[in-house]
């Protein structure tokens, strides 16, 4: 069996919709076993209804998710032909608007949105759009089955970033889906959310569902997981920033999970974990251009010889560099160091140390400020706003003789704050300015991949992506 995953873009019209009703069912003898995303910014509406309701603007929240709610009655239109399968999902959207409508009462008396609560709004987006594709599929003949992920993808009570229960969901997976795919059912389900032991909802994280499309593949022991998105596959860069990259055939699970850790949003970094433990090979297409052959990421890729693949980048990044009050034990002071992090969830997306001193790579995200206050009682700290990582991806990068001379011609006459070279294999780093961080893309997309031919690990795109 498959496991398929369309994200927002995927399933953003009515159009959208039917076209991804045409990729399953040319797919229907691989047994596929399908996730959905919420259309295209739903995410961010529910999001910013509950922020708005929370400040006492429930009116305009209100206002903003029925735009929303409208949004969903519209494709189904164009997407459904069968007058009793629209009626029924027509009072499922609305009774969902009647559902929001008391959320976002409850949080306008509050004044407060919980993570638990922001959970709450943010499944809307994924049940709804994977209603609507379960029906278009039995609108177009295929035995399509909805399911709740709320009765297998059983998770922590981290809500807004839970982590499933691999074994509960594996044994609630595999007893609901087997006898469905023996039967020739197609399973429909959703991204991103799961529900705790105790039956509430949670969600994994913003992006999250290429891996909850990787959590389930692990589960049923897929053959292969599939990400269908809007781009031809992994490109040499951000297309929304090099205006002609071009696509990679192949990369490692080591190299994608890098290239996806430091920016490059067509994978969710967590996608490689599951895949990697059950040597699941993971595979994007485009499901604009589904003839297309895409980008597969496996346990090997090809070839064996110092390459760069792609070029990643992370902005908003704070750089905070922390050196001890008194020389006590090297090992004590990183232990006190971590610790305060862990403490505040922070991860650090590059680390680099000297003799005594640390210097820390965290998004701007986190609470810099209570960050900045417990490593004070440790040792002196500096603070650098407005940074960014510049990440370059490949493979065997530690044995090119030439790459980082070829990258430092580029970066010459940048603000370098950090370089991070040797802990990886797959990857080479510097933090820069944010504001230089775009132009630095583009020129070293130039350099090192301008006079690339199209050779075996590289192709050009068939079409130029519309950014
Ligand atoms: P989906 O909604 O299908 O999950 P995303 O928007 O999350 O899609 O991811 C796809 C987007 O990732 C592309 O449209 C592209 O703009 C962006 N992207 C950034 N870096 C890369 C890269 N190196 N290769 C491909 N796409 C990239
Ligand atoms: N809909 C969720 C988000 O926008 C998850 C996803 O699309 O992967 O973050
Ligand atoms: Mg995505």
């Amino acid at each position: 069996m498959i496991v398929m995953k369309f994200g927002g873009t995927s399933t953003q019209d009515s159009a959208a919709i039917s076209n991804v009703v045409s990729i399953i069912r040319a797919r229907l003898h691989k047994r596929p076993f399908i996730v959905i995303s919420a259309i295209a910014k739903a995410t961010n509406i529910l999001e910013n209804a509950g922020k708005l309701a929370s400040e006492g603007q429930g009116d305009e929240a209100l206002r903003l998710l029925r735009g929303l709610i409208d949004r969903h009655l519209s494709i189904i239109e164009g997407c459904t032909n069968e007058e009793r399968r629209r009626t029924l999902l027509r009072d499922l959207i609305e009774s969902s608007f009647c559902e929001l409508e008391a959320l976002v009462g409850g949080v306008s008396i509050l004044r407060e949105l919980t993570p638990r609560t922001l959970d709450a709004f943010y499944c809307y987006g994924e049940i709804l759009s994977s209603r609507i594709v379960a029906a278009a599929l039995q609108d177009g003949g295929v035995d399509a089955q909805w399911i709740d992920t709320n009765q297998f993808m059983v998770t922590d009570d981290n809500f807004t970033r839970a982590l499933p229960l691999a074994e509960s969901v594996e044994k609630r997976l595999t007893a609901i889906a087997e006898p469905l795919l023996q039967r020739g059912v197609v399973p429909v389900t959703q991204g991103f959310i799961g529900v705790t032991t105790s039956g509430r909802r949670t969600t994994m994280g913003r992006e999250s569902s290429d891996y909850s499309a990787a959590v389930i593949g692990a589960a049923l022991n897929a053959d292969e997981i599939q990400i269908w998105t809007d781009v031809d596959g992994v490109l040499t860069a951000d297309p929304r920033v090099v205006s002609s990259p071009m696509k990679v055939k192949q990369l490692s699970f080591e190299e994608a999970y890098e290239l996806s850790f430091f920016g490059a949003k067509v994978l969710h970094p967590n996608t490689m974990l599951p895949a990697i433990e059950k040597n699941i090979p993971i595979h994007v297409y485009n499901s604009r251009f589904p003839g297309g052959s895409g980008t597969s990421v496996a346990a090997k890729s090809a070839p064996p010889t110092p390459i760069v693949k792609s070029i990643a980048y992370k902005r908003n990044v704070v750089l905070l560099n922390v050196t001890p009050k008194a020389r006590f034990g090297q090992y004590v002071f990183w232990e006190h160091v971590y610790s305060i992090l862990t403490r505040h969830g922070a991860v650090s997306s590059l680390t680099c140390t000297s003799e005594y001193s640390i210097a820390i790579a965290l998004d701007a995200k986190n609470n810099i400020e209570a960050i900045v206050h417990e490593l004070s009682s440790l040792g002196y700290v500096s603070v650098q706003e407005d940074r960014a990582i510049l990440c370059l991806v490949g493979s065997m990068l530690k044995d090119s003789r030439t790459l980082l001379t070829r990258f430092f011609n580029v970066v010459a006459g940048e603000n370098v704050d950090m370089l991070s070279f040797g802990a990886s294999a797959s990857s080479i780093s510097i933090i820069i300015d944010d504001e230089r961080v775009l132009d630095a893309v583009k020129t070293l997309h130039e350099e090192l991949f301008a006079s690339l031919p199209d050779n075996e690990l590289f192709e050009l795109l068939e079409y130029a992506p519309a950014f």
